[in-house]
């Protein structure tokens, strides 16, 4: 049976690579982009959400009610901090935009397509989090991005915990350090091997091991 996974955030970068992949396995991936024309893609299906937004995340889930996913990535996210100096920087506004992305549009995303992960047989949600989430690794500066981070790997566990019961596997994990517009030029692996990792982990992901903390080539992450 070919998967059904949508991924949020699919029009560029790590998300683009994941609905990709999946097509090109013959898979049946939904990719989510804030509109004007999503990237062609032979079989992908695309679909418009702007993850912080209500009204988006119900229209969403109205035109996918009843269509069961069997995988709900929450891709889609925000670093605009990388810049800022604790002297005069970090706006509330910055603040405020990346967690509404970051935190709040992740748990509207699981919330809203809760009902179609309940129609799979195997469900499974992936939090593309990131090492800067980690308390234990805490190099300093991006506050905002390192906190956001970390606060949904938090909602991970605890999603975890209580989607336990309803069947529904949820892993975190960090992706790499990747070439994309928010990675850069100088990171250390493509969007391609970050996509082929993550769908790794994806795939090995059960009840067994949900509320993980991976990286992207299989180790446990430090908390
Ligand atoms: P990109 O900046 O290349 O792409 C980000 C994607 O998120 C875009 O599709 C963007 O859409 C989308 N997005 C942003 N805000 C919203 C929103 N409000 N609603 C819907 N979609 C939105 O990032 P990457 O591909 O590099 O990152 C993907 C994920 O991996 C992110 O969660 C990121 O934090 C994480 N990550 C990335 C790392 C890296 O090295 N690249 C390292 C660790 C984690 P649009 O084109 O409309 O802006």
């Amino acid at each position: 049976m070919p998967l059904t996974a949508l991924v949020t955030g699919a029009n560029r970068g790590i998300g683009l690579q994941l609905v990709r992949g999946y097509a090109a396995d013959g898979d049946s991936p939904i990719g989510t982009h804030r509109g004007g024309a999503a990237p062609q893609v032979p079989g992908v299906r695309w679909e418009t959400l702007d993850v912080t937004e209500p009204a988006s995340q119900a229209a969403l889930a109205h035109t996918l009610a009843a269509h069961p996913i069997d995988l709900l990535v929450c891709n889609a996210g925000l670093y605009l901090d990388g810049g800022e100096n604790l002297a005069g920087g970090y706006p509330p506004e910055m603040w405020a935009q990346m967690f509404a992305t970051n935190v709040t549009g992740v748990f509207l995303t699981v919330q809203s397509l809760l009902p179609n992960l309940q129609l799979s047989a195997a469900p499974k949600i992936a939090i593309i989090s990131s090492q800067m989430a980690s308390h234990t690794r805490a190099p300093g500066r991006s506050y905002i991005y390192r906190s956001s981070k970390a606060a949904a790997l938090n909602l991970g566990r605890n999603l975890a915990t209580d989607l336990m019961p309803l069947g529904i596997a949820v892993g975190i994990y960090h992706p790499g350090w990747v070439k994309t517009e928010m990675g850069g030029e100088s990171a250390e692996i493509t969007a391609e091997q970050a996509s082929a990792g993550l769908r790794a982990r994806f795939a090995a992901l059960s009840l067994e091991t949900t509320g993980c903390f991976e990286t992207w080539d299989g180790h446990p992450h430090a908390y």
